[in-house]
């Protein structure tokens, strides 16, 4: 079994999917190799030719390999504007490699094909020299197909940035290696899938498309019987740890799947009514324990959608080697700053959390079981325990109004000493979810495949309008913009622990 990570993502963790599916193949005394394409794509691109001849190219692409090592060094993170600069000659020397797709370090777009259409995507598979990936495809598959000779190949396709890539070297695999299984999973793949409109389209080119976690199904298509439990550890000796774009390896690893909240309204889990999964906190905990001791990353991150407090609280008991970071609800304890300080001897050195509105009908509407008077004791408490904040706001939402966005301006305003870093985005409904069956659905997103829709706002609260108060009074207010300064260009909360 070949597993593939494909471009793009943000190439500074590894994929932490594929590390589990190896883990739990090779427990179960299975074959299993990984290659993280997306890295090295991007780093292929970054150091190819130039389409254009400006000077800022010139000089992104004549220091490349150079912002590749530094990318990797700590001392970059000590001064901020060096990082953005790096970033920025990366970017550049990354989108100025191909005139097919409008690329970033994470994101792209391709300029003839959708994600969002089916039809689009089999043309990608059709005409896969079409792709800004093909030499690099071309040189590393059948290399790869070479090393491993694998059966089966799985490839991961969680984000929309990764799907036209991921049609394009399926063209390439069927036409160099016709005879190898085809699997396709991952979070994208669920959620397409989950959408009541599926019908697969792919049959011609993908022989399995897998719905969910992927271990059952990848050793059921193994003819393995999974005897033991399906909770091995994630194997990182499948990727090149040291080699990701941070200044210490980061380890990402999901203790749960799901949320144990699964309520708000506009969420994507709760639309797709994903189950909610987690390891027993003994496990975690232990795994936990053991990743760190083998890998020594600079960095732990827990891809939950909500740490459960039992895990924060085990986590406080035996703290890890390590600092982490990832997303918790708010909640009475966080409130606590004895509890807090707690939490921060436990490793914990930021917090993302969805705050959504500062507008208690609007989190009312969503059923986010929070007040902002909670909110702000969090924040505060956070604060003081010298826990960063990544704070993530939603406008837009259905109840929304312009004075609940004003209450959310004056929010932040109000809270900006406690608020570390912010992500502002509009809200996009979810097309299977609950508000979708009684608001009138305008679609942005022309396509068979889009799982997000416009809609009638009830209050006349529109995308347009939203985006203008997000423009005008929330990024110009000056206590706003310092905070929004502050967030690494490209890598975001990926990289944001590695400035508190
Ligand atoms: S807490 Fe987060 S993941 Fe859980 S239901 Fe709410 S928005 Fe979704």
């Amino acid at each position: 079994m070949l597993l593939i990570h494909p471009p793009i993502a943000k190439a500074c963790e590894p994929p932490a999917g594929l590390a589990l599916l190896a883990g739990v193949l090779r427990a179960h005394g299975q074959s299993c190799q990984v290659i993280d394409c997306n890295l090295e794509a991007q780093e292929h691109l970054i150091q190819a030719p130039a389409v254009s001849d400006d000077t800022w190219t010139r000089r992104a692409k004549k220091h490349a390999s150079s912002n590749l090592e530094t990318i990797r060094q700590p001392a970059l993170y000590h001064t901020f504007s060096r990082y953005q600069r790096c970033v920025a000659d990366l970017n550049r020397a990354l989108n100025q490699s191909s005139q097919q797709a409008a690329m970033t370090l994470s994101n792209y777009t391709d300029s003839s094909f959708s994600c969002v259409r089916s039809d689009d995507l089999l043309a990608a598979v059709e005409h896969p020299e079409q792709s800004p990936f093909h030499d690099y495809f071309m040189n590393r598959l059948p290399q790869a197909l070479e090393e491993n000779a694998p059966q089966f190949i799985g490839i991961s396709l969680n984000f929309m940035s990764q799907a036209v890539p991921t049609f394009a070297m399926i063209g390439l695999l069927k036409k160099i290696a016709p005879q190898v299984t085809i699997i396709v999973g991952g979070g994208l793949m669920t959620s397409w899938m989950r959408h009541p409109n599926w019908q697969n389209p792919f049959k011609s080119c993908i022989d399995h498309c897998v719905d969910g976690p992927g271990e059952a199904a990848l050793l059921k298509l193994l003819g393995v019987h999974p005897q033991q439990n399906l909770t091995a550890p994630p194997d990182y000796s499948v990727l090149p740890l040291e080699h990701y774009w941070s200044p210490s390896p980061i380890l990402p690893l999901a203790t749960s799947r799901g949320c144990y909240w699964n309520r708000c309204t506009f969420c994507p889990e709760r639309a797709e009514q994903n189950p909610y999964h987690p390891l027993t906190v003994s496990t975690i905990v232990e795994q936990l324990h053991h990743l760190c001791s083998e890998w020594q990353p600079g960095l732990v991150h827990l891809l939950d959608n909500a740490i459960s407090p039992a895990l924060i609280n085990a986590l406080m008991a035996q703290p890890l080697p390590a600092p982490w970071y990832g997303f918790a609800r708010i909640s009475k304890q966080l409130a606590d700053p004895d509890y807090c300080r707690a939490l921060r001897q436990s490793g914990c050195i930021m917090i993302k959390l969805g705050v959504e509105s500062g507008d208690n009908q609007v989190l009312e509407s969503m059923d986010k079981g929070v007040t902002v008077e909670l909110t702000e004791r969090v924040l505060n408490s956070l604060k003081l325990a010298g826990i960063a904040t990544y704070v993530y706001l939603l406008f837009g939402t259905p109840t929304e109004n312009l004075d609940a966005a004003e209450a959310t301006r004056q929010f932040i305003c109000r809270n900006h000493e406690a608020i570390g870093f912010l992500n502002l985005a509009i809200f996009n409904l979810p097309t299977n979810s609950p508000d979708a069956q009684r608001l009138d659905l305008r679609p942005f997103y022309q396509g068979d495949l889009s799982l997000y829709s416009d809609f009638d706002h009830p209050k006349g609260w529109n995308r347009g309008e939203v985006r203008r108060f997000i423009d005008k009074r929330i990024k110009k207010e000056p206590l706003i913009a310092e905070i929004l300064r502050r967030d690494p260009p490209q890598f975001t909360s990926n990289h944001a622990a590695f400035f508190v």
